[in-house]
């Protein structure tokens, strides 16, 4: 069991296999897309299988793959099963945007995937278009439709923010009510690849929790998984639930399980810190399994209490021209 000075314990890697997306949501980077990194510096699926055997060994027992958009990288699947078989890891979860999702998700359920996060900031053409820089509505709904059809847990990830998707809030939050998914309202961080300066938060958690009250009075807390990062609501006669990320807010730390890999590497304690291990230069200089222990170790010791000391110990403040595509949310 791996347990980081703050006495958490700490079982749940987030993996960007790919820094490369086929959207451009404007949230995550510029237009113009940004510089991806040169193919070697991205992490080999050999490297990230090794990586994860030495981290489950010591306790790490949830993965999940993200990027970038990760079924850009040739031969997921083929990684996914890999995956299923290294023991310790008990549950691979997948964070997509959904375009080019929907015909592998027959495969997926033979992975036994315990849940997909589906990205989807609007139910508008126009507004997924504005948002995203694409006309990939259709292909998106087609993965969610065939998640539900296939009995794979989806949540839906819905960045809420002010002139561009508020419209949304109640369209999305409406699906709970025939479907049995989660719909989760995510605040805006700054990690936008310079695209913009990151505006103040008009639309925090308490902001979309008043729109949805309004619409719906009877709507009530309901349980947190442990570890949670999103605030749970059910809506009465509704078959899925709602969740309130309150990721700039900020106010999950305390019970923070997770470390993140961004895809050349970079081991992050905190999504709001820098990068404290430079795991792909240690294996690529044969570090052997005990000693790529002793530095997670002595990086799992010194994690920042929240993701306020983490910002604040960073070298370059926030906003940072970091994408979030390079991290992987
Ligand atoms: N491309 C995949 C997708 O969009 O689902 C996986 C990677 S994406 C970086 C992971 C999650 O991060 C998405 O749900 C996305 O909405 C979220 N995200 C990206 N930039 C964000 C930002 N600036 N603020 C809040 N959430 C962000
Ligand atoms: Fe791509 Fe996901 Fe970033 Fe959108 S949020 S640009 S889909 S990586």
């Amino acid at each position: 069991m791996i347990v980081d000075n703050h006495g958490r314990v700490l079982d749940y890697v987030r993996l960007a296999v790919t820094d490369r997306c086929n959207l451009r949501c404007f949230y995550c980077m510029p237009e113009e897309g940004i510089d991806y990194l040169p193919k070697k510096q991205l992490l080999t699926y050999e490297e990230m299988e090794r990586m994860l055997q030495v981290l489950a060994g010591m306790g790490i027992r949830k993965v999940r793959i993200t990027g970038g958009e990760p079924f850009l990288r040739k031969d997921l699947l083929a990684f996914l099963w890999r995956i299923k078989a290294i023991p310790g890891i008990e549950e691979i979860h997948i964070t997509t945007n959904g375009v080019l999702t929907a015909p592998l998700i027959p495969e997926l359920k033979k992975l036994g995937i315990k849940s997909v996060n589906l990205s989807l900031d609007s139910l508008d053409r126009e507004r997924f278009f504005k948002i995203t820089r694409r006309d990939e509505l259709d292909r998106v709904m087609a993965t969610f439709y065939a998640l539900l059809q296939h009995d794979i847990p989806v949540k839906i990830n819905a960045v809420v923010m002010e002139g561009q998707n508020t419209e949304d809030i109640i369209p999305l939050a409406q699906l709970t009510e025939k479907y049995p998914v989660s719909v989760r309202f995510i605040e805006e961080m700054p990690f936008n690849g310079g695209a913009n300066n990151h505006p103040s938060l008009t639309w925090n958690y308490l902001r979309i929790l008043d729109e949805l009250q309004e619409i719906y009075p009877g709507i009530t807390k309901a349980a947190n998984a442990p570890n949670a990062t999103a605030e749970h609501f059910s809506i009465p006669g509704h078959v899925g639930n709602i969740g309130i990320i309150a990721a700039y807010t900020r106010t999950f730390c305390g019970t923070c399980n997770r470390i993140r890999v961004t895809a050349q590497g970079g081991l992050k304690t905190c999504l709001y810190g820098d990068d404290v291990l430079n795991i792909r230069d240690l294996l690529r200089a044969d570090t052997s399994d005990d000693s790529l222990k002793a530095a997670f170790l002595q990086a799992f010791g010194n994690r920042a209490k929240d993701g306020f000391e983490a910002e604040d110990h960073r070298r370059f403040l926030l906003p940072v021209f970091q994408s979030m595509s390079t991290i992987g949310g």
